[in-house]
């Protein structure tokens, strides 16, 4: 089998994979033309999206061929598709001759799990290891770890890469041991600890040698770590999701959790579900979690017990507003920056402009006009010096028809299902459409 024939395969099976977004990572420098690949330094120009992701990157698998049987996954042991496995060495060549080409800007390497969890650890490193050390490659590197690995090796990745991550998938350990009977919870948290504790200590390093104006040099390290769970591939609720989310970015400092619409395989396992779910579900997923990290949502505000999974129609702040309407109407000129990043419609940019406006004059309707605030679901959750929602409107059980798209007439559908293997992940500007509600 060529390198191309294996490319196709190895490519195709490392789609499913959705974490893998660069924000974050430090760029490296090129200048004085040393090293190739810098996403930085001058003379080698790259594309950024606002949040600073590198957005093409040579997405790939060591090898398909796995031991372990994870019912969702289409490498899975028992799963009959072709197998292939690049040599170390080839993907290296592959990674260095794309970036060359202009095709990448960087590497998210991922493998199955062949012979053991530290001999597949090992060929991952060794390519990351080979790439910067013998090859000065300065681009973007993301390592897919593998939790059963010993914890030497895992820390050792992240001296190669820019960003790690080890996939949860599940954020319940009984969804774990019905779907992915091999894979540990308890050693997952173990791996991230241990990944957690190696950037905090590099970061403390750099922090000392920078205050004593040090010629030593700053030893580098992934700057952080991130993780995927799949939706709807078992019966876990949002409020499960949203929890294990809050747990990760609390005790692990997570640079981002992934959701990922489980998508049907080829030949799947009869305990999984025939259908994908909503994509909508994933994106309220995504709003939800972008509200506890930037919004200040506790992410039990975000759903109830009687209620545990986010309304599909309208969005998780509105859904909040709604339920918690005594807390309205938020007054712009008075209320402090926490309490404007409750009104929905209103993203965390533009409170901050109006508390940055309002120190000059009283803010009123004209302004938001100017900062393209969304009125239509803004108005009735605030007062400014020329607008007061009527008290009644706030009340109003209608209130909630005015947000909600209008019911649609359910078709039958006989035709036969087509089954589209999802997108990868989010494009820059899905992204960026998560952030601003
Ligand atoms: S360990 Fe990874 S590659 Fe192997 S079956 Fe499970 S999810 Fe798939």
């Amino acid at each position: 089998m060529n390198s191309l024939q294996k490319l196709e395969i190895l490519a195709d099976a490392a789609k499913y994979d959705a974490s893998c977004a660069s924000s974050g990572a430090a760029r490296k420098d090129s200048t004085g033309g040393k090293g190739v690949g810098s996403t930085g330094g001058t003379g080698i120009c790259h594309s950024y999206t606002p949040d600073g992701r590198c957005i093409s990157l040579l997405k790939v698998l060591l090898t398909n061929v796995c031991l372990y049987d994870c019912h969702y996954c289409i490498n899975r042991r028992s799963s009959n598709v072709r197998r292939a496995r690049f040599t170390p060495e080839e993907v290296v060549d592959l990674t260095l001759s794309f970036y060359k080409r202009n095709y990448i800007e960087g590497l998210f390497l991922s493998s199955g799990i062949v012979r053991s969890a530290d001999y597949t650890m090992e060929l991952v490193i060794k390519v990351a290891k080979s790439l910067r050390e013998q090859h000065h490659f300065r681009g973007y590197i993301h390592l897919k770890t593998i939790p059963e690995a010993s914890p030497e090796l895992i820390a050792e990745a992240g001296k190669y890469a820019d960003r790690l991550s080890i996939n949860v998938e599940l954020p319940t350990p009984e969804g774990l041991k019905i779907l992915a009977p091999e894979k540990n919870v308890h050693r997952t948290r173990d791996a991230m600890a241990t990944i957690q504790s190696k950037i905090t200590e590099t970061k403390e390093t750099c922090k000392e040698l920078k205050k004593a104006n040090s010629r030593v040099k700053k030893p580098t390290y992934a700057s952080g770590q991130s993780t995927q769970m799949i939706v709807g591939a078992d019966q876990s609720n949002d409020s499960q999701f949203l929890n294990r989310a809050g747990d990760l970015y609390g005790n692990f400092k997570l640079r981002r959790v992934y959701y990922s619409a489980f998508s049907p395989i080829p030949e799947p396992s009869v305990i999984l579900p025939l259908k994908s779910p909503p994509l909508i579900r994933e994106h309220r997923l995504y709003q939800a979690d972008w509200l506890m990290r930037f919004y200040k949502f506790d992410v039990n505000e975000l759903t109830t017990a009687q209620a545990p999974n986010l309304e599909l129609d309208i969005d998780p702040k509105l859904s909040w507003a709604l339920r918690n309407r005594s807390f309205f109407p938020i007054d712009l000129n008075r209320s402090p920056l926490e309490m404007l990043f409750r009104i929905p419609g209103l993203g965390v940019r533009n409170a901050q402009r109006i508390v940055g406006l309002r120190r000059h004059h009283a803010v009123r309707l004209e302004d938001l006009v100017k900062l393209r605030v969304n009125l239509k679901k803004t108005l009735p959750f605030m007062i400014c010096v020329n607008h007061n929602p009527a008290k009644l409107e706030l009340d109003s059980a209608a209130l909630r028809a005015k947000f909600a798209p209008p019911p649609e007439q359910i078709e039958m559908d006989f035709s036969t299902p087509i089954i589209v293997p999802k997108a990868t992940s989010m494009t820059a500007q899905q992204e960026a459409k998560h952030g601003e509600f």
